[in-house]
C-alpha cells in the first residue's frame, strides 16, 4: 500500500495559534520555531518578530524567508507578504505587499527600496505605511497544508461519488488517460488518444460544430494568466471544447455595461466603480448608487475600497445608497451610507425609474450628450462624445431599418433647427427628435437614439417601477435628484447580486445612467477596472502556435456561441418551408464567454452533441452554477447511465463538489507555490501582482523528478499526443530562435519573461537586498535556466516589488488619463445586426424593460404563481468566503456558518420562528435546508442567503485513499447551498437552466421560492 501522505496537524496548530496573534499585532511577526518561542506580556504567544529595525536599517530574522506572492483567496488577486519558516518551508503569516494598491490606500512608490518600505511599516504613529490584506486572505495560507489536501495521483476505487481513491504513479495515470482501456472494471473507456479526432466532426449533421476531438470538454479557471494560457494552448491543438466560469458569475451584467462603449454585437465586458481614489482627493465621486452590492464587499477589493470609502465619507462629504435586498456591511449606522431595500431581482425598473425621473425633468447633462463628434467633444473640454442625437431609421423593410440615417456611405446624420446634416458640420444635435422626414426622395421615419430610450423609458408609469421595485415612488425620485446633484461626480455601480433573467439590462441600464450625466472616465464619475499585462506577446511568441490550430480551426462551441442563421437547423427548417424560429436552443451569440453550464446542457441534451471526456481544473461547476438540471449531475454520477461522462479528470488541490466524480485526480499548486502574473479586480490603478515559485510543492514528483502539476500533466499528454506546440523547439521567439516546452518552469519561465519585457523600463531598479526580501532571486530559482541573462533580470525586477504597479497621474484636467475617447452609444448600432433567436426579431439597440420571463417569453409567475411560492429569493457574496476558502481553517473558525435571512413581518404572515430549521424550495423541488435568522435588516417578502457555505466536498465528508480514511471536517459543510434551489427553465427544449433571456447568462436573482419548517 502506498503512503498516505497527510498534514502535520501539531504543527499546524501550533502555527496557526501564531498567525493569529500576528494578525493583532501587524509589526512583530512570528517564527515557526517552538524552542524559539517567547512569552510576553503584550504578545501572549508570539514569536520572534521576522524582522526588527535597528538604526533604521532591516535586521533579517535568520529563520525567516520573506517573499511576496499573488493572493488567491478571491479573484481580486493582490499582492501580499509572506512570512516562511526557512527551515520547515512553511507558510508562518500572510500580511499586506505595501507597493500594492490593492493593499494600501496610498500604495508605497516602486523607487523606494523593498527595505525602506519595510521599514515604514513599523513607524508607530501614522497608519498611512501599514499595508494589510482581508481577512481571507491572511487565511489563505491555509491551502498548504489544507486537511484533505490533494498531493498523489489518486484513481477511482468503487462507484463515481463514493469518494473512494487509490495512489496510482503519475506515469500509470498518464498511461490510462490517453489510452483507455477498461480502467475500471466496467467496461471499456475511450482514452484521450482515441477522443483526439481533429478529422472527424463533433456533429455530423452539422460541420459549423468543428472536430468531434471537441468532445472533450475542459473546464477551467480563466484567472490565472500565466497557467491558464497553457490550458488554453493545449485546449486549441487537441481542438476540445472549453468552458469557464463568467456566464454564471454576473458576465451579462458585464456584457451590459460595455455595450455604451462599444457598437457590436459582443463588445467584451466591463465594470465600474465610483471614482474615490485617493488621488480624486475632494474632487471625487460625490454620489454613488451600489446596486446589488456595497462598498468594500467581497468582490470589489475589499481593502482598498474600504479605504477609500472610509476616506470619501469622513474627509469628503462622499454620500451613497446601496439597493439591496439585504444590509451588508459598510452602510451601518452613523457610516453617511443609506441602505435601500428592494425586491430581489427587481433592479432593473428601479434603474428605468430613476431614468424616467431625469427625463421628465430633464436632469440629464445636455452638453455632453449633444456633442456630435471627437471634434465638438475636444471643443467642449470633454473626453467623449456620444450618439444620443444620431437619427434611427424606424421604416420597416427599409434596408436601413435599425441603423442611423447617414449622408451615404458616410456620417451618421443628425437634426438641426428642423434641418438633416451630417455630424460633420452639426457638432451638436437635437436630443430628441421624432418625426417623418423627405430625404433624397424616400419618406423616412427617424427618431434620434435618446429619444428611443425616452420613449422606451415612458413606456411604463413612475407607478408600476415603484410597485414593481417595494420602492416608493417619491424616494425613486428622491435618489434621482441626488444622483444629479453633483454634475458628473457620481456613478452607478453593479455586482452579481443583480442577476435575474434581465441581468444584461441591468448592466446596460447602469452605463446608460452614467451616461446621462456624463461620468464615465470623469474624475470622481465611474470608473473602470484596468485589464492584464500580457505575457503571451514578447520576445516569446506564446499566443501562436507554428503549423498549429488557430481560432478559426475551432468552430462552434458546444453551447452554441455563433449565429443561429448558420445552422443546419436553420436551414433545414427553411428547407421544408417552416419558419426557422424559435431555435431549438439559444444561441448566445451577444456572450461568447464559455457557458460550462450551458455545455453540460447541450451533453445531456445531446444537441448538437455528448461529451466522452471532462477535465476540470481549477473550477467547480457542479458548486458554482445555479440551477443546473439533474440530469447534469446523473451524468456525472453514472458513466454508464443515459446521461453518462465515460471519463472524468480532476486536477485539483481539494476535491471539489466537481472533483467528488472524477476517475482520475491529477494534484495541483496551491498559489504560493505556482507563478502568477495577474491583474487586480476591482482596481482601477493599472498593475498585476506577480509571483515566482515561493513555495516549493508539496504535490508528488514524476519520474523525471518534476513536480506534478496541471502544465506538467497537459504538456506529457500533448508530447504523447504529438500535439504541435509542445515538446522540443516548439515555441519561436521573435529574434527567430526556437526553445522547448516541456516543463511548468519552462513555460512559466517564458511568461514571466514577456510581461516583464512588456513594462520595460516602467520596472523599478531591483538590487540584490531588495531581491533577497522580496523573496524574488528564491522565487525565480527555476526560471534562471530558462531564459537569457537580460530577460531574467527584468522578471527580478518585476518581483522586486511583488508585481508592478502603474503610478503614473491619474487624471488629465476633469477625466482619467489615457482613456480612449469614444463615441458613447445611447443607441448600440452594431447590436441591431444580431437576431433574437426565439423571436426572429432583430436585437434592440438600447435596454429595454419587461418583467421577469422565461426563455419562450412567458412570465414567471404564469408557472410560479405567487400563491405557491409567495418570497422571492436573493443571494450574496460573503466578505471573509470564496466558494473554495472553506478549505482555509482559519475561514471556518470566523466565518462558522450562514442563515436564510427574511424580515420579521415575513416570518409571522408564513407562521415561522427565528431559529426554526426550515427548507427552502423553489419550482424545482431540490429543497435545501438551513437556519432561519428573522430580522429587520431585509426588504419584506424576501430570504437572502449567503453564498459560499452547505459544501458536500472540500473536505467537508471523509474520503478513502488506499483503504486509509481521512475524515472529513463538519464545519466545512456548515450553512446552506444557494445554487441547487434555482429552478429550471420549464419552457426550455430539455433540461436546461434558468437563464437571462437577453444573453443566456445563469439567472439566480429574484426567483420565487416557499420557506417551510423542515
Ligand atoms: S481581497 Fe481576495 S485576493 Fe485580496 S487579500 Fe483578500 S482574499 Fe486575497
Amino acid at each position: 500500500m502506498a503512503e498516505v501522505k497527510m498534514v502535520d496537524l501539531k504543527k499546524r496548530k501550533f502555527i496557526r495559534s501564531g498567525m493569529f496573534t500576528a494578525a493583532a499585532l501587524p509589526v512583530t511577526a512570528l517564527s515557526a520555531g517552538h524552542e524559539k518561542r517567547t512569552l510576553g506580556n503584550l504578545s501572549g504567544e508570539s514569536l520572534p518578530p521576522e524582522f526588527t529595525i535597528k538604526n533604521g536599517r532591516v535586521v533579517d530574522n535568520p529563520d525567516v524567508r520573506l517573499g511576496f506572492a499573488r493572493c488567491w483567496g478571491c479573484y481580486d488577486n493582490c499582492s501580499v507578504r509572506v512570512r516562511i519558516d526557512k527551515q520547515s518551508g512553511e507558510v508562518q503569516r500572510v500580511s499586506g505587499n505595501p507597493f500594492c494598491p490593492n493593499n494600501r490606500y496610498r500604495p508605497e512608490s516602486l523607487s523606494t527600496s523593498v527595505e525602506e518600505a519595510l521599514v515604514k511599516l513599523t513607524e508607530q504613529d501614522s497608519l498611512d505605511n501599514r499595508a494589510t490584506t482581508c481577512g481571507r486572505g491572511t487565511a489563505a495560507g491555509d491551502a498548504v497544508n489544507s486537511k484533505q489536501r490533494v498531493t498523489q495521483v489518486l484513481k477511482r476505487v468503487g462507484k463515481r461519488g463514493e469518494r473512494r481513491w487509490k495512489s496510482i504513479p503519475y506515469e500509470q495515470a498518464l498511461r490510462e488517460i490517453i489510452q483507455g482501456g477498461d480502467l475500471f472494471g466496467e467496461g471499456k473507456v475511450e482514452g484521450l488518444a482515441a477522443i483526439h479526432q481533429p478529422d472527424k466532426l463533433a456533429n455530423p449533421q452539422d460541420p459549423l460544430f468543428g472536430p468531434a476531438s471537441k468532445q472533450l470538454l475542459i473546464s477551467y479557471n480563466s484567472e490565472v494568466q500565466v497557467r491558464t494560457s497553457l490550458l488554453r494552448r493545449f485546449a486549441g491543438q487537441f481542438r476540445a471544447s472549453i468552458g469557464k466560469k463568467s456566464a454564471y458569475c454576473g458576465a451579462q451584467q458585464r456584457i451590459g455595461i460595455k455595450r455604451v462603449f462599444k457598437s457590436a454585437i459582443f463588445g467584451g465586458a466591463a465594470h465600474a466603480h465610483p471614482d474615490i481614489d485617493f488621488e480624486a482627493g475632494n474632487d471625487g465621486c460625490k454620489f454613488g448608487l451600489y446596486i446589488g452590492t456595497s462598498p468594500s464587499n467581497s468582490g470589489n477589493s475589499l481593502n482598498t475600497l474600504g479605504a477609500q470609502l472610509a476616506q470619501a465619507r469622513t474627509e469628503y462629504g462622499y454620500d451613497y445608497v446601496c439597493v439591496d435586498p439585504i444590509l451588508r456591511n459598510a452602510t451601518t449606522h452613523a457610516t453617511g451610507g443609506e441602505w435601500l431595500p428592494i425586491l430581489p431581482g427587481r433592479d432593473t425598473p428601479f434603474l428605468f425609474g430613476l431614468m424616467r425621473h431625469i427625463f421628465e425633468n430633464r436632469r440629464y447633462n445636455k452638453k455632453h450628450l449633444e456633442n456630435t463628434t471627437d471634434a465638438a467633444a475636444r471643443q467642449d473640454g470633454e473626453l467623449h462624445h456620444t450618439n444620443a442625437s444620431y437619427l434611427v431609421v424606424q421604416n420597416v423593410g427599409h434596408p436601413l431599418q435599425n441603423q442611423f440615417l447617414r449622408e451615404g456611405d458616410g456620417e451618421p446624420m443628425v437634426m438641426v433647427d428642423g434641418q438633416l446634416k451630417p455630424v460633420t458640420v452639426a457638432p451638436h444635435g437635437e436630443l430628441f427628435v421624432d418625426q417623418e422626414i423627405t430625404y433624397r426622395n424616400e419618406k423616412l421615419h427617424l427618431i434620434s437614439s435618446l429619444e428611443l430610450m425616452r420613449q422606451e423609458v415612458y413606456k411604463t408609469p413612475m407607478s408600476e417601477y415603484a410597485a414593481v421595485t417595494g420602492i416608493p415612488e417619491q424616494k425613486i425620485r428622491d435618489i434621482a435628484n441626488r444622483f444629479t446633484s453633483h454634475g458628473r461626480k457620481a456613478a452607478v455601480m453593479l455586482s452579481t447580486a443583480s442577476n435575474s433573467a434581465d441581468g444584461t439590462i441591468t448592466g446596460w441600464a447602469t452605463a446608460m445612467l452614467n451616461l446621462l450625466i456624463g461620468s464615465h472616465n470623469a474624475k470622481g464619475g465611474a470608473c473602470y477596472w484596468h485589464g492584464p499585462v500580457s505575457g503571451l506577446k514578447g520576445p516569446y511568441i506564446l499566443n501562436s502556435v507554428e503549423g498549429g490550430y488557430g481560432k478559426a480551426d475551432q468552430g462552434v462551441s458546444l453551447n452554441r456561441e455563433g449565429k443561429y442563421e448558420q445552422s443546419q437547423e436553420y436551414h433545414a427548417k427553411l428547407k421544408q418551408g417552416l419558419t426557422p424560429y424559435p431555435a431549438q436552443d439559444p444561441w448566445p451569440q451577444t456572450a461568447p464567454v464559455q457557458n460550462t453550464a450551458e455545455m453540460l446542457t447541450s451533453h445531456i441534451n445531446r444537441r448538437p452533441y455528448s461529451l466522452k471526456a471532462f477535465i476540470s481544473w481549477r473550477a467547480n461547476v457542479l458548486y458554482g452554477a445555479s440551477g443546473l438540471p439533474s440530469e447534469v449531475f446523473d451524468a456525472f454520477k453514472d458513466p454508464h447511465g443515459e446521461h453518462g461522462i465515460p471519463l472524468i479528470i480532476a486536477i485539483a488541490d481539494q476535491i471539489s463538489t466537481t472533483a467528488e466524480y472524477a476517475d482520475y485526480i491529477i494534484p495541483d499548486f496551491v498559489h504560493m507555490e505556482e507563478l502568477a502574473i495577474d491583474r487586480h479586480w476591482g482596481s482601477e490603478r493599472k498593475g498585476i501582482s506577480a509571483s515566482g515559485h515561493l513555495l516549493e510543492p508539496k504535490t508528488d514528483k514524476n519520474q523525471a523528478g518534476q513536480h506534478i502539476c496541471m502544465e506538467q500533466f497537459l504538456i506529457d499528454v500533448a508530447k504523447t499526443l504529438k500535439l504541435k506546440g509542445f515538446g522540443a523547439k516548439a515555441i519561436r521567439k521573435e529574434d527567430g530562435a526556437y526553445v522547448d516546452l516541456h516543463s511548468e518552469h519552462q513555460w512559466g519561465a517564458y511568461m514571466l519573461a514577456n510581461c516583464a519585457a512588456n513594462i520595460g523600463d516602467d520596472l523599478p531598479r531591483a538590487t540584490a537586498r531588495d531581491l533577497e526580501l522580496s523573496g524574488a532571486k528564491y522565487g525565480m530559482r527555476n526560471l534562471y535556466p530558462h531564459i537569457d541573462a537580460s530577460e531574467a533580470k527584468l522578471v527580478e525586477r518585476l518581483l522586486s516589488r511583488g508585481g508592478y504597479f502603474d503610478q503614473s497621474p491619474r487624471y488629465d484636467g476633469e477625466f482619467q488619463s489615457g482613456k480612449p475617447r469614444l463615441c458613447l452609444n445611447v443607441y448600440n448600432e452594431g447590436l441591431t445586426k444580431a437576431i433574437n433567436c426565439y423571436s426572429g426579431q432583430p436585437l434592440k439597440g438600447y435596454p429595454t424593460y419587461a418583467p421577469n420571463a422565461f426563455w419562450n417569453g412567458d412570465l414567471w409567475e404564469e408557472h410560479w404563481p405567487k400563491p405557491d411560492y409567495p418570497v422571492l429569493m436573493s443571494s450574496y457574496k460573503s466578505t471573509l468566503r470564496s466558494p473554495w476558502s472553506v478549505s482555509y481553517d482559519r475561514t471556518v473558525e470566523f466565518s462558522p456558518t450562514n442563515f436564510v435571512y427574511m424580515h420579521q413581518q415575513t416570518g409571522r404572515e408564513l407562521g415561522l420562528k427565528d431559529g426554526d430549521t426550515v427548507t427552502v424550495r423553489s419550482a424545482i423541488n431540490r429543497p435545501a435546508t438551513g437556519i432561519l435568522k428573522l430580522v429587520d435588516d431585509i426588504v419584506p417578502g424576501a430570504i437572502s442567503i449567503a453564498t459560499g457555505f452547505g459544501h458536500s466536498a472540500y473536505g467537508a465528508n471523509d474520503l478513502w485513499i488506499d483503504g486509509q480514511k481521512q475524515a472529513g471536517d463538519p464545519r466545512r459543510g456548515a450553512g446552506i447551498s444557494v445554487n441547487p434551489i434555482i429552478p429550471t427553465d420549464p419552457t426550455r427544449n430539455g433540461p436546461a437552466p434558468l437563464v437571462d433571456v437577453h444573453t443566456y447568462c445563469t439567472c439566480r436573482h429574484g426567483v420565487p421560492v416557499k420557506v417551510e419548517k423542515a
